[in-house]
């Protein structure tokens, strides 16, 4: 498959503050990119937190469309949200507290995942109310320290999973964990982690319980640890063109060689300038004037803010000392001053623009514009969670309109190939 691009976005239409913008050809692109990496595992696309801000049922159907054997959230909510929207096929959720309704989950064939011998029960107890044996995968603390059994706890994890076996109330779907460092190809924490859950899984069948599907990957182990790959990899950030291993990836704007080249980024921010306006030299800019025009410029007004999702982190001057830019009339633009709940301000540079000109905060990074890595390194943070916040500040009760676009663009580029 050629790297295809995909075609720019039109700018937001006349009228349009913000909004997110969800491409789905890119996430069919992409997930039939990590399908392809992938090997003879099977792929997982995880759609958990609103699939990263994108939208969880548009993401999840694009995923399935093109491809995704699983689906993976956190929480058994999620999972159920899936189900009604008749979503049947495999799915897995790994995390709840004690006390969670495992009922609805158990009926509706969702694979849950059991930490602790208390969960396995507390599964088996739903299996008994609703009548149906139980998915259930196990989860091996391999060294992250965070979900799962550590091996000193594995024993009992696996005896009270045999036991409920036993009694027919669960069925034992897989075994997995998750990597620490996998977005650091030498570091020593993926070999370490893969050793113990191989030590796992043997002692799991000394114990008599097969392991049922083995997975360990995230995107990271996918694209740069083949040996990770196992029965299933778990992909999250790559489906939405971000790729998990920025400073292995190299430039920005879409790796075009390596583990992980031709993946597309899937959102776009943009709107429409608020206003724009003179500023003297010795004008300060936003609260705390924290930014001072050396010279006479122009400045816009971005009608987007920390309410929105963008990191007040980005304030000028940036962590490391790196400004956000926003895409304005074909240049970046530095936001000057601090970001503010519901705008920011960034410097024209003294180009007369008007007021309703498009903006874009980041997208694909076609011809040069920034993109969410762009934002999160200058918030001293991740692409992750600024894709997370500002999808989510888009979500059900958020103020920021989101739209999912489908041009087909990915199916005519595969026609290009064949
Ligand atoms: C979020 C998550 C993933 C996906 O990780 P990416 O780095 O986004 O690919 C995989 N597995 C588990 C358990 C997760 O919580």
């Amino acid at each position: 498959m050629s790297p295809a691009l995909p075609p720019p976005h039109p700018p937001a239409a006349p009228g349009v503050r913000a909004e997110v913008v969800v491409d789905l050809a890119a996430v069919r692109h992409n997930v039939r990119l990590l399908r392809a990496a992938a090997g003879s595992a099977a792929l997982m696309t995880v759609v958990k937190a609103d699939a990263y801000g994108h939208g969880l049922l548009a993401v999840a159907a694009a995923a399935r469309e093109a491809g995704a054997a699983w689906l993976g959230v956190a929480t058994v909510e999620e999972a159920l949200a899936l189900r009604a929207a008749g979503d049947d096929g495999p799915l897995l959720c790994w995390l709840a507290a004690p006390g969670q309704d495992y009922d609805g989950a158990v009926a509706a064939g969702v694979d849950v995942t059991a930490y602790t011998p208390a969960e396995v029960r507390e599964v088996a107890a739903a299996a008994r109310r609703t009548g149906v044996p139980a998915r259930l995968q196990l989860k091996v603390d391999t060294g992250l320290s965070r979900g799962g059994a550590t091996l000193p706890e594995w024993d009992a994890l696996v005896a009270a999973a045999r036991e409920a076996r036993g009694a027919g109330e669960v069925v034992v779907t897989g075994t997995w964990s998750h990597l620490a460092a996998a977005d650091e190809p030498d570091h020593p924490a993926t070999g370490s982690q893969q050793g113990v859950f191989a030590a796992a899984l043997s002692r799991a069948r000394v114990l008599g319980l097969a392991p049922g599907l083995r997975h360990l990957a995230n995107s990271a182990g996918t694209l740069l640890h083949p040996d990770t790959r196992l029965d299933l990899v778990r992909c999250g950030v790559a489906t939405y063109g971000r790729h998990p291993a920025p400073e292995v990836a190299g430039p920005d704007t879409g790796p075009d060689t390596g583990p992980g080249a031709g993946l597309v980024p899937v959102m776009t921010v943009q709107g429409r300038l608020a206003l724009t306006k003179r500023i003297r030299a010795g004008a300060s800019v936003s609260y705390g004037h924290t930014w001072t025009a050396e010279r006479d410029t122009t400045v816009g007004l971005v009608p987007l803010g920390y309410a929105d999702g963008v990191p007040r982190h980005a304030s000028s001057p940036g962590a490391g000392g790196h400004p956000a830019e926003v895409w304005v009339a074909g240049r970046r633009r530095p936001v000057v001053g601090r970001v503010c709940m519901d705008q920011l301000v960034v410097d024209l540079g003294g180009e007369e623009l008007p007021a309703g000109t498009p903006y874009e905060l980041f997208g694909t990074g076609h011809d040069g514009a920034p993109t969410a890595l762009d934002w999160a390194r200058a918030a001293g943070t991740i692409d992750y969670e600024v894709l997370t916040r500002v999808g989510g500040a888009a979500g059900a009760d958020g103020r920021l309109a989101r739209r999912w676009v489908d041009t087909g663009w990915d199916r005519t580029s595969r026609e290009d190939d064949a």
